[in-house]
């Protein structure tokens, strides 16, 4: 084992401890008052420079160092609007919500890295450790950027990591360039003539035009785009009507676009909406496409992915690097910060056994022999952007 990771697995206790108190007590997107009291805390008795809240419940402490670069670590801290499935005695304590993503070990393996870098005599880089609200689909990254958060802590590189129960404890992997999907939603308002259903030709019904949109919707990734693209159209919610004998005025459709390049998601974007309001004229009624861009693609930049892949190589192994995991067609909202700021997103594997409950189930649980190898990684990813920017600096 490496010695770092060794060195932060002799605190496993109080770290673990913390994780747990952290999963019962769970807190919503821009609701994590508890949760950010908690790590400024910890992290003010360190010693490090806490900020005043930035994107309502965020926060940024920063170690600072005389000479060298700045890097940017960031966690994510909020939970999920779902039940916990679990039994054990640090389950969630609040009914309808859960740290059901693992965002409780990202923001302790967070600060976990925080309190071994304040460790350190020698300090080669300011580290800016990030923690980020609402990543859940709130768009608390984002919401970070426009208030200012890399005027005000500048970073010339930015890393961050998921849990990944996919992948076995131990085990990291990062891609080069599209790294996880582009997320946008779309919701179809159809709008024609209600009246009997023994009288279809009194009516303009909107339900033959919901249907052939939804069929018409699913070629376009097999018959409009580059099928070397990966994308997703998945119509998800279908709504009309309330009885059986009346035709009503309108009825709606919604689902999700995931794509993993810009050019996929704007194609798909305009195939969306032609496509509805082509069948909605076909049919004789009227389509009110709304359609709504939520996170970019998640972008590793080149040269930092290939900084957190050594990083990883050193900190877990040589023989514990995946190289053949794919990208995923789930979002991030890390994406936000990483189209502002180079860097990378690194996943790391945290199952002990087969089928082990994925993120969002609800009998998921962040595996806490996880923080050591997670802070260590963060930590690799700083040693190794230092010793890069010394070597290009005395090149
Ligand atoms: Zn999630
Ligand atoms: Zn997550």
């Amino acid at each position: 084992m490496n010695g770092l990771v060794s060195e932060i697995t002799s605190k496993l206790d109080t770290y673990s401890a913390w994780r747990r108190d952290l999963h019962a007590h769970p807190e919503l997107g821009f609701e994590e008052h508890r949760t950010r009291a908690f790590i400024a805390e910890v992290l003010d008795k360190a010693g490090l420079k806490i900020s005043a809240p930035i994107g309502v419940t965020g926060l940024v402490a920063t170690l600072e160092a005389c000479d060298g670069p700045t890097i940017g670590l960031r966690a994510d801290m909020d939970a999920l609007p779902m039940d916990e499935g679990n039994t054990f005695a640090w389950r969630s304590k609040k009914q309808g919500v859960f740290h059901g993503c693992g965002h409780d070990g990202h923001t302790v393996s967070l600060v976990a890295a925080a309190l071994a870098l304040c460790e350190r005599k020698q300090r080669d880089a300011t580290i800016h450790f990030i923690f980020q609200p609402a990543e859940e689909g709130l768009g608390g990254g984002q919401r970070m950027i426009d208030e200012g958060l890399f005027e005000q802590y500048p970073c010339d590189a930015i890393f961050g990591f998921h849990n990944m129960p996919l992948l076995p404890l131990g085990i990291g992997t990062v891609r080069c360039g599209a790294g996880m999907a582009s997320f946008d939603e779309f919701h179809i308002e159809f709008t024609g003539k209600g009246g009997h259903a023994g009288m279809p030709h009194q009516t303009r019904d909107c339900a033959p035009a919901i249907a052939e949109a939804i069929l018409s919707l699913q070629s376009l990734v097999s018959r409009e785009l580059n099928p070397q693209s990966s994308a997703v159209v998945s119509v998800t919610q279908i709504h009309m009507g309330k009885t059986h004998n009346v035709i009503e005025k309108s009825g709606w459709l919604a689902g999700t676009v995931r794509a993993l390049d810009a050019q996929a998601r704007r194609q798909l974007e305009d195939g969306v909406k032609r496509v509805c309001s082509g069948v909605a004229m076909a049919r004789d009624v009227e389509a009110e496409v709304r359609y709504e861009r939520r996170f970019p693609v998640l972008v590793n930049e080149e040269k930092a992915s290939l900084t957190a892949k050594n990083a990883l190589l050193g900190t877990l192994g040589e023989n514990n690097f995946d190289a053949s995991f794919p990208a995923l067609m789930a979002s991030e909202d890390f994406a936000f910060m990483l189209e502002h700021c180079p860097g990378a997103y690194i996943l790391l594997g945290q199952s002990e056994g087969p089928d082990q409950p994925m993120v969002h189930h609800p009998e998921y649980d962040f595996n806490d022999k996880l923080i050591p190898y997670a802070a260590a990684s963060l930590i690799g990813c700083v040693d190794q952007f230092c010793k890069e920017h010394h070597a290009a600096k005395t090149a």
